[in-house]
């Protein structure tokens, strides 16, 4: 009966806009459905709400006395979704409301809260198994307060396949960059790729290589895969070289427009060169960035993919390998890098580097880097 009438009304609605206004609120048919609810605890001790919708939501936030609402329009609620509830949260229970096409989500708070600062709102596209996710970070007390992001425990909620594609750099013609032995980049990257993809599989997660053997493939086309197969974490591994033969340790980047300092810059150009051997990816790729998503998404895509790296960096060193000089990670305009996939460009270490090279080269050092990197992967929280 329901469905009928609904889809009358729609009809009606169909012939002119005018129509709109003489039908009762309550006719309209509400375009998304609640999917899921679920709270977190996210470093610095902030309290995550995830709200899951099958259609793009359009929120508003209000705040009372130990209670936080968000209004989501053309919105419809589902009692029978019961709330994934992390301990140690803010979040005591989450309620659902119905008025008219709009479903509240009322979150009862231990603690009042400020409001929550638009950085640490995230509206994020579906990917994998998700649907839409509205993603709220908050702390007690007043927005002020919110905490930096540190490396924390994280809670995982999930047994659902996470999707990673590893990307190894360069390939074919392209040798990459060339030791002083005359180890080649695209013959260590894709050795460290293949050990990382098997001991994914065997932790439980569904793994692609761009590439598994001596190929040349354009910086778009690698991206490409990653956004074919839904990925939820995108690393593309490479190696590096510096006219100080000095010059040791691995270094991590994020894609950003602009690069964090001058050596950032000159490495996303090395690597982007790439291209140059084949057709020019970048370009498209530069439009593709401004259409895929809002800004806001961008961002939300540019911090989870800080928070994977910067806890990548720190694992590796914690395993004993040597770090560049430098922050933890840093960012810069990698062409292979997508801002609509959280992900990481991971140069190993420096074949300009005798030392390195020789470490490089073997299966227990490229062990240890795989070793590390796939903890890293565990204990990134694809949970939003
Ligand atoms: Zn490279």
């Amino acid at each position: 009966m329901m469905k009928v009438s609904r889809r009358t009304v729609l009809k009606v609605v169909g012939f002119g806009t005018l129509a709109i206004s003489f039908l009762p609120r309550v006719a309209f048919a509400a375009r998304g459905k609640l999917k899921s609810l679920r709270t977190g605890l996210q470093p610095g001790n902030k309290t995550r709400l995830v709200i899951e919708t099958s259609a793009k939501p359009s929120y508003n936030l209000s705040y009372s006395e130990n209670k936080l609402i968000v209004g989501i329009a053309n919105t419809v609620a589902d009692n029978s979704i019961k709330p994934q509830m992390a301990s140690g949260t803010l979040i005591k229970s989450l309620t659902q409301t119905q008025i008219g096409d709009r479903l509240n989500i009322t979150a009862n708070l231990t603690k009042s809260i400020g409001e929550i600062p638009k950085s640490q709102i995230m509206l994020l596209q579906p990917n994998g198994d998700n649907d839409y996710r509205l993603v709220l970070d908050f702390v007690a007390g007043s927005s002020a307060a919110v905490a930096t992001t540190t490396a924390a425990t994280k809670q995982k909620t999930s047994t659902k396949k996470y999707v990673i594609v590893i990307d190894a750099g360069h390939g074919g013609k392209d040798p990459g960059c060339i030791g002083r032995n005359g180890t080649k980049e695209k013959k260590i990257v894709l050795s460290v790729a293949k050990k990382l993809k098997t001991k994914l599989d065997a932790a439980g997660f569904k793994t692609y290589l761009t590439r598994s053997n001596d190929v040349f493939l354009n910086l778009d086309t690698r991206a490409s895969i990653a956004e074919k197969h839904h990925a939820d974490l995108f690393l593309s591994l490479h190696a590096n070289a510096n006219p100080s033969r000095a010059m040791k340790g691995f270094s991590i980047y994020t894609l950003s427009k602009k690069a964090s300092d001058e050596e950032a810059r000159k490495l996303a150009e090395a690597e982007n060169a790439s291209d140059k051997i084949d057709v020019d990816g970048f370009e498209r790729f530069s439009a593709d960035i401004r259409n895929a998503l809002s800004a806001l998404q961008q961002q939300a895509v540019a911090e989870m993919s800080v928070e994977y790296a910067t806890n990548c960096a720190k694992i590796i060193v914690k395993s004993g390998i040597q770090k560049q000089s430098g922050p933890y990670v840093r960012h810069a305009p990698f062409a292979v890098l997508r801002s609509t996939i959280p992900g990481a460009l991971i140069e190993l270490g420096h074949l300009s580097n005798s030392s390195e090279e020789r470490l490089l080269n073997t299966d227990y050092h490229q062990d240890r880097l795989a070793n590390a990197i796939l903890k890293s992967i565990k204990e990134y929280d694809f949970e939003v």
